[in-house]
């Protein structure tokens, strides 16, 4: 008997290539462990829903560096379960702050919304679509996980990270690149000698969230230009939300020129609501889109 294809699991582990390994909370966010010969790196911690270093402690036997991609709680909420954390400098302090209650609140109710929406999703790709394979199935929050309990909970980091550092995990190296724009501290991880993008929130395949409240469009447009010229450099990008995980460099360009189209005033634009109901913008493209603000920006 094979095992059945629909998992229950809260989360999904597959190795994309050789020492790089997907650790997503399918529907969520996306995290990342990048292994070398002396050790492995977890690029984000994830929702904190559950114990993701029980994960990667499963996925390695080598030292783990934790890497945040920025300061925002779906990226940084499994900190806790770690004595160690790196972040970009401008989110030591953004990291380390309480949230308000309504930020977890909020992000339960839409969890709760996309369950509901994911049966009818499921059955409809069932009889007619085809695109779904088990590693993309949502599943239900874990056995004995109280959503009403859920909380954004502050962690302090132990080291912080520049332009330009490099993290030796021993036959790889990744290179820090400061990529602001969704958040002030917003990094991407460059993997050049295998020619490895990891993209944080800065390359994303649904919305990109550029409405928030410490978002900055003209920071973007720059972030991801510099991205694009670097293109010929990664055979593949690997993002932190969404379904669409495993890119081509060819979707940082068009990021790139979506952006510019966007600042010029050249994109088609719809309304639209983000993942906590907020009414936003949206700048529509074939295989992305851009959330600006409709009105006051959003908080995260
Ligand atoms: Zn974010």
């Amino acid at each position: 008997m094979t095992a059945s294809p629909f998992r229950t699991a809260w989360f999904e582990v597959s190795q994309l290539e050789p020492g790089v390994h997907l650790v997503s909370e399918p529907g969520h966010v996306n995290s990342w462990l990048i292994e070398g010969s002396d050790s492995a790196l977890l690029f984000d911690t994830g929702l904190g829903v559950a114990n993701i270093r029980k994960v990667a402690e499963e996925i390695t036997p080598r030292k783990l560096i934790v890497v945040n991609s920025h300061y925002h709680f779906d990226h940084t909420g499994g900190n806790r379960f770690f004595d160690e954390f790196a972040i970009h400098r401008l989110g030591g302090e953004l990291v380390a702050k309480p949230s308000p209650h309504e930020l977890a609140e909020g992000y339960m109710a839409y969890t709760k919304r996309l369950l509901e929406a994911w049966g009818p999703y499921r059955e409809a790709d069932d009889l007619y679509f085809h695109l779904l394979t088990a590693e993309r199935m949502i599943r239900p929050l874990p056995a004995g996980f109280d959503p009403s309990a859920y909380a954004v909970v502050p962690s302090i980091p132990t080291r912080l990270l520049a332009e330009g550092d490099v993290l030796d995990l021993g036959g790889r190296k990744l290179q820090v690149l400061h990529t602001p724009g969704h958040s002030p501290d917003c990094i991407c991880l460059f993997d050049e000698a295998n020619g490895l993008l990891f993209g944080g929130d800065t390359i994303n395949t649904g919305p990109i969230y550029a409405h928030l409240e410490d978002s900055n469009l003209a920071h973007f447009t720059t972030s991801t230009a510099r991205l694009a010229e670097m293109a010929s450099g990664y055979r593949r990008v690997f993002v932190c939300h969404f379904l669409r995980y495993d890119e081509p460099a060819a979707l940082v360009k068009e990021i790139a020129a979506g952006f510019k189209e966007l600042v010029a005033g050249e994109a088609f634009i719809r309304d639209n609501v983000d993942c906590f109901n907020f009414p936003v913008k949206e700048a529509c493209f074939e295989r992305f889109s851009i959330f600006i603000p409709a009105g006051e920006p959003a908080r995260l």
